[in-house]
């Protein structure tokens, strides 16, 4: 949210964003502005991607506690950002001189994807397999040169367009003006050349590179000149990913989902696969429920925007809150005291009068006396901008929770994993995958259902299947926020945070229902916002919101308890939408000097693209989605710094594998030549294409952990 907030988001998060902006961003050609102008009414929120002006106008949004869903990409000089906007922010926007590009999700679109889905779930006759992609051709790697490092030339083809993407380091590292330009061959004979931008990351200078580049065919050579005269030697591009998992057997059994899941759904869901397959799965109830559903009842007492205070129950709403009244009243005689009391859920505050017998009581002085009068039944907090106002005599004003959900429970939540595996007692080796730390992203949990109803369902019929569970423990938690998720569901699609509201003060303001909670992802206890590290916030309303200290959620909490309970999990899965990222540690450096936490050693960097290349791979298969060799890599150096995720605990505190998936990959629009977002939550046919693609890759990181622990027997 930018414009009705005034106070200022961390400065780190701006020098983070400044930092990210001067890499080359992946991807993304700036495309024109569209023959009729984007536009939202006043009040609506849309997920938009914004072409901004100037470095100095994204700065300025970051600054105000702008909601970024995706990762700023930079290309000559302009900017494409994914903002969840108002109306009026879009239009204040405009005003200074950006351009929407593209509405990616208006607010609404979530519930009528969500009402089609189930509608269509409900009508649709059990939904055919799908063939495996064609197997993929394999090239020569690429070989190396004098003075010029090919380090990266990597081909493919999505959707029907040949890609082309080069990494190069120049051994002239402390010269900022030398330009490398690389230029290609396709097997037909067809030429063409494209300039290279200069990365560098903590300072130190680490290579040049591009965007993927369209070219017309497979490309069979690259050659990369500097400015300085340097040549490369002639490579021929790889394909990517280059890893072709194994074919799917005839009856592979797949498509479980046939609709958005809720809450609600997925503990039905676990319930039922937990029944059908008792000899494969173990439910587990994590140790620390969440709040459940539920908020502070709250009205204003008052009209907020002339004089007003923000009556709160301490109890939650459904706990014989909600409906609670609130007046102040004018005792009608003179020299009177101001009082506080309660009665038949009525409170009433009865305001103080002069010798004249006018009322006299401030804000100030009736919230004072509701904190010091009734402090285990009420809060309250002068409005913003009523402070030393004249009391009002107001209501009776009613209490409510505000909540819009009818179908979820109000009561603290048992967050679950299912356990899946033939030997389910520590002596397999563990894989983790969760899913929907972030509420809004409700494809994710559908990727790991997906994933765990395939190795159920097909371990009774395929025998590769069958060996995998024998060799490997698997546990999924589907929702790791069902809270925030039942809120995205229910009151606000773009909720992103848990439903804990840590917010003190004017920031209760019933205004700012929407910016509550606490970004799960950044309240883990490594390179976290508390050690001084960049990517989240101290401010209750930001997106990016760290929690009161480490680990103060419970749903953080609960990944963390799994893991540590079994010692055998030793690759994990974070998922998360959108943008198409296959991501893992270090995920967050500190401001001062962008350090990064400690790189993996050679050996683990080794593993982590080796896997990743299979996985990706394996993603491949489903619908030809290739995950851009620009997008895989640390999080700090694809995506952003992101202080306390969770993936950098596991790493390294308990020695896992961990990885991030960012599922739901721009498409390629062949007619504009553009690629477009997807957003949290698309027309259901391609979060139902998001599963399948990245249950697969899910089922591949389960053979990678099968093969690694098998080289660690042979090991010895
Ligand atoms: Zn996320």
């Amino acid at each position: 949210m930018i414009v009705r907030r005034r106070w200022t988001a961390a400065a780190t998060t701006a020098i983070l964003l400044s930092a990210v902006l001067s890499h080359p961003g992946p991807g993304i050609a700036a495309p024109a502005a569209p023959a009729t102008p984007i536009t939202l009414s006043a009040t609506e929120t849309a997920l938009v991607r914004m072409q901004l002006l100037d470095q100095a106008q994204l700065d300025r949004l970051v600054a105000s506690g702008a909601d970024l869903a995706n990762r700023p990409r930079a290309r000559d000089g302009r900017i494409l950002a994914d903002l969840v906007l108002t109306g009026a922010q879009l239009a204040a926007l405009t005003a200074q001189g950006a351009t929407a590009v593209q509405i990616v999700q208006r607010a609404g679109d979530g519930s009528r994807h969500y009402a089609d889905s189930v509608r269509a779930a409900q009508t649709r006759t059990a939904a055919g397999l799908r063939a495996p992609a064609a197997g993929q051709r394999t090239t020569a790697a690429a070989a190396a040169v004098d003075t010029l490092q090919v380090q990266q030339a990597y081909w493919w083809t999505t959707s029907g367009q040949t890609f082309l993407q080069a990494q190069v380091a120049t051994t002239a590292t402390d010269d900022p003006d030398v330009e490398i330009t690389v230029s290609w061959r396709t097997a037909d004979g067809a030429t063409g050349s494209f300039p290279l931008s200069r990365f560098e990351d903590s300072g130190e200078y680490q290579y040049h590179y591009a965007l993927p580049q369209p070219v017309p065919n497979r490309p069979v050579q690259l050659t990369a000149t500097s400015s300085l005269g340097g040549v490369s030697r002639a490579v021929t591009p790889a394909l990517w990913p280059n890893a072709t998992p194994p074919p799917l057997p005839a009856g592979y059994q797949k498509d479980f989902i046939d609709a958005y899941l809720t809450p609600v759904d997925i503990q039905a869901r676990i319930k039922r696969l937990a029944r059908q397959y008792r000899d494969l799965v173990d439910v587990i109830d994590l140790p620390n429920q969440t709040q459940g559903y539920r908020r502070n009842a709250v009205t204003y007492l008052g009209d907020p925007a002339v004089s007003a205070v923000v009556v709160e129950s301490v109890r939650f709403g459904d706990q014989g809150m909600n409906g609670v009244q609130v007046r102040t009243v004018d005792p009608g005689k003179r020299n009177r005291p101001l009082t506080v009391g309660y009665r038949d859920r009525v409170l009433t505050i009865t305001l103080a009068t002069d010798t004249a017998g006018k009322t006299v009581s401030t804000t100030d002085e009736v919230a004072a006396a509701i904190n010091a009068r009734q402090p285990n039944r009420f809060r309250a907090t002068v409005e913003d901008g009523s402070a030393g106002l004249p009391m009002p005599v107001a209501g009776p004003a009613r209490l409510d929770d505000g909540l819009q959900g009818t179908e979820v429970p109000a009561r603290p939540w048992t967050v679950q994993a299912l356990r899946l595996g033939v030997h389910r007692d520590g002596s397999r080796v563990g894989v983790l995958a969760y899913s929907q730390e972030h509420a809004r992203e409700w494809a994710t949990p559908l990727v790991t259902l997906e994933f765990a109803e395939r190795m159920l369902a097909n371990a009774r019929t395929d025998p590769a299947t069958r060996e995998l569970l024998e060799q490997v423990d698997v546990f999924v938690i589907p929702t790791v926020n069902p809270d925030g998720a039942n809120y995205s569901f229910n009151d606000y699609n773009f909720q992103r945070k848990n439903l804990v509201n840590h917010c003190t003060g004017p920031t209760r303001d019933p205004r700012y229902r929407t910016s509550w909670g606490v970004d799960i992802n950044r309240n883990y206890t490594v390179g976290s916002y508390f050690d001084g590290y960049v990517g989240a916030s101290a401010n209750c309303l930001s997106g990016n919101y760290a929690g009161t200290a480490e680990l103060s959620e419970a749903e953080s909490r609960n990944v963390i308890a799994l893991a540590q309970a079994h010692p055998n999990i030793k690759f994990a899965m974070n998922v998360h939408s959108y943008g198409g990222y296959f991501m893992w540690p270090p995920g967050a450096y500190r401001a001062d000097g962008r350090v990064t936490l400690p790189r993996p050693s050679i050996d683990e960097s080794k593993m982590f693209l080796d896997s990743a290349r299979r996985i990706v791979g394996a993603i491949a298969q489903e619908r030809g989605t290739v995950t851009w060799p620009s997008q895989t890599g640390p999080v700090a150096d694809v995506l952003y710094s992101a202080a306390g995720n969770s993936a950098d605990q596991l790493y390294y505190e308990l020695g896992i594998f961990a990885w991030d998936f960012e599922v739901g990959n721009d498409r390629w629009n062949p007619t504009t030549g553009e690629w477009e977002g997807v957003g949290f939550q698309p027309p259901f046919d391609e979060a139902h294409g998001e599963a399948q693609e990245y249950a697969g890759g899910l089922v591949e990181m389960v053979r990678v952990a099968r093969d690694y622990a098998a080289a660690q027997a042979a090991a010895g």
